[in-house]
C-alpha cells in the first residue's frame, strides 16, 4: 500500500516539525516520492537550513505555524513529529513541551478526522521512562517518575498516545503510532545537548568529551535513514496497524564505548571528562523490534561505525561552513 489521494493527483502529506532533524529527513523522502509536502513547523528546535535545499521545488511548502493552535489544510496523511526531542530543549520550557505533545495531538488528530487521513505520531521510547525491562517491548507498561524533570516529555508523549488510541476507537481515524529510540545522523542540531552531537562535536574541536556519570548507561542507536524507511513503512501499513511500534536499532552500546567509537573515528585528542549524571538518566534503553520486523518487514541495516562517520562527515562540514562565514 502506498500513501494516495482520493481527490487529488497526487498525496498531500503534512509533516509537523519538518524542520527539525527528522522531519527534514522525511520531507525530503516524500517528494522524492512523488508527495506533495506542507512542513508546519514553529522553528522552536528547527532549522531553516535543514529544509533550504527543499524550498525550490513547487511541491514541498512550508508554513511556520504552532501546533498549539489549530489548523486547517486538506491533506492525505499526517506525520505528527512537532515537539522538541532532546533533553536540554524539552527542559527548557517543560510547560510548553507537555502543552505541544498533548494540545498539539488533539489538533491534528482533528485534523485527521475532519480530513479522514491516516495519521503517524512520532512516539518515543522514553514512554518507558527508566526501564526495568529490556529489551523493551511494547506491552511493557514502562517506570516513569510522573513529577520529575524528564516527565514534560515523557507524560506529554504518553497522554499523546491514549489520545491516539481514543481518537481511533472513538471516531475510527487510522492511527500508526511510533516508539523512536534513539536516532542520530546529518541535521542533528549540533547544540541539542545529545550524545552523538554533544560527542562528535567536543572531538571535532578537540575539546574534553563531556561524559555524564561513568559511561556504563546503555542507550541504542539507530542512523536516520534506517528511522526514516521504518516510519514510512509504518505509514504504508494497512488500516488494521496501529502500533505502539517500536522503531530503532537493537544494538546497545556504552556511552563509555561511544566515546571512544568517536574519538578514533575522528582521531581527535580530546580526553574524557567526568560530570555529574543528569537526574532520571535511564541506565539502559534497549527496543525489541519483533514487531516491526514482522508487520513493517523492517530492520535497521546501517552499522553504528558507518553512521557515525556519515555524520561526522556532517559535522565537520557544519564546522567549517561557519569558520569560512567567520572569516569573510
Ligand atoms: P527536533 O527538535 O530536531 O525536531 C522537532 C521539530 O518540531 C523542530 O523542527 C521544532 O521546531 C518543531 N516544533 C517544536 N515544537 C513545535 C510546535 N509547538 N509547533 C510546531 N513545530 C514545533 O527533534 P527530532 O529529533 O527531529 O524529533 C522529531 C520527533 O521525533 C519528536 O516528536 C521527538 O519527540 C520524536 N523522537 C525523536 C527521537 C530522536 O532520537 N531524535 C527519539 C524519540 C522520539
Ligand atoms: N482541528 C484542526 N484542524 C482541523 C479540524 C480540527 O486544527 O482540520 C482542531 C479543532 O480546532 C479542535 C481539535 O482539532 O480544537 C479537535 O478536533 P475535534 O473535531 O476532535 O474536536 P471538536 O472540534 O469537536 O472540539
Ligand atoms: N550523555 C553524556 N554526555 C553528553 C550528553 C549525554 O554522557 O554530553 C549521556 C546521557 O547522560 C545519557 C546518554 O548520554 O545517559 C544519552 O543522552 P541523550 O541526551 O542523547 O539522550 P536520552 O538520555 O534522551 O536517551
Amino acid at each position: 500500500m502506498q500513501i494516495r489521494s482520493s481527490t487529488r493527483s497526487r498525496p498531500v502529506v503534512l509533516v509537523t516539525g519538518g524542520a527539525g532533524f527528522i522531519g527534514a529527513h522525511i520531507c525530503e523522502c516524500l517528494l522524492v516520492r512523488d508527495c506533495d509536502v506542507i512542513c508546519a513547523d514553529n522553528f522552536y528546535t528547527g532549522n531553516i537550513d535543514n529544509i533550504a535545499h527543499l524550498l525550490g521545488n513547487p511541491r514541498f511548502e512550508v508554513a511556520r505555524h504552532d501546533v498549539n493552535f489549530p489548523l486547517y489544510v486538506e491533506v492525505d496523511a499526517i506525520f505528527n513529529l512537532a515537539c522538541p526531542a532532546s533533553p536540554v530543549h524539552y527542559q527548557r520550557d517543560p510547560v510548553q513541551t507537555t502543552k505541544t505533545s498533548v494540545q498539539g495531538a488533539i489538533h491534528m488528530l482533528g485534523l485527521a478526522k475532519r480530513t479522514g487521513a491516516p495519521i503517524l505520531q512520532a512516539s518515543t521510547s522514553e514512554v518507558y521512562g527508566d526501564p526495568t525491562v529490556h529489551p523493551q517491548t511494547e506491552d511493557y507498561g514502562g517506570n516513569v517518575d510522573v513529577t520529575g524533570f524528564r516527565a514534560c516529555y515523557d507524560e506529554g508523549k504518553r497522554c499523546a498516545e491514549t489520545l491516539f488510541f481514543d481518537y481511533h476507537r472513538q471516531h475510527g481515524i487510522e492511527i500508526k503510532v511510533a516508539r523512536i529510540f534513539n536516532t542520530y545522523g546529518p541535521r542533528m542540531h549540533p547544540g541539542d545537548g545529545r550524545v552523538v552531537s554533544n560527542f562528535i562535536m567536543q572531538a571535532l574541536q578537540n575539546q574534553p568529551i563531556t561524559l555524564y556519570g561513568n559511561g556504563d548507561q546503555s542507550r541504542s542507536f539507530c542512523y536516520v535513514d534506517d528511522m526514516v524507511e521504518g516510519l514510512l513503512a509504518l505509514m504504508e501499513t494497512p488500516a488494521a496497524v496501529t502500533g505502539p511500534i517500536n522503531i530503532g536499532n537493537p544494538v546497545e552500546c556504552t556511552i563509555r564505548d561511544l566515546a571512544q567509537r568517536i574519538i578514533a573515528l575522528t582521531g581527535s585528542a580530546s580526553s574524557i571528562e567526568y560530570r555529574p549524571l543528569p537526574a532520571q538518566d535511564p541506565v539502559r534503553r534497549c527496543p525489541d523490534i519483533g514487531r516491526a520486523e514482522r508487520e513493517l518487514g523492517w530492520a535497521p541495516r546501517t552499522d553504528l561505525d558507518d553512521g557515525l562517520v556519515r555524520t561526522i562527515a556532517y559535522f565537520r562540514d557544519q564546522l567549517a561552513t561557519a569558520a569560512t562565514m567567520r572569516s569573510v
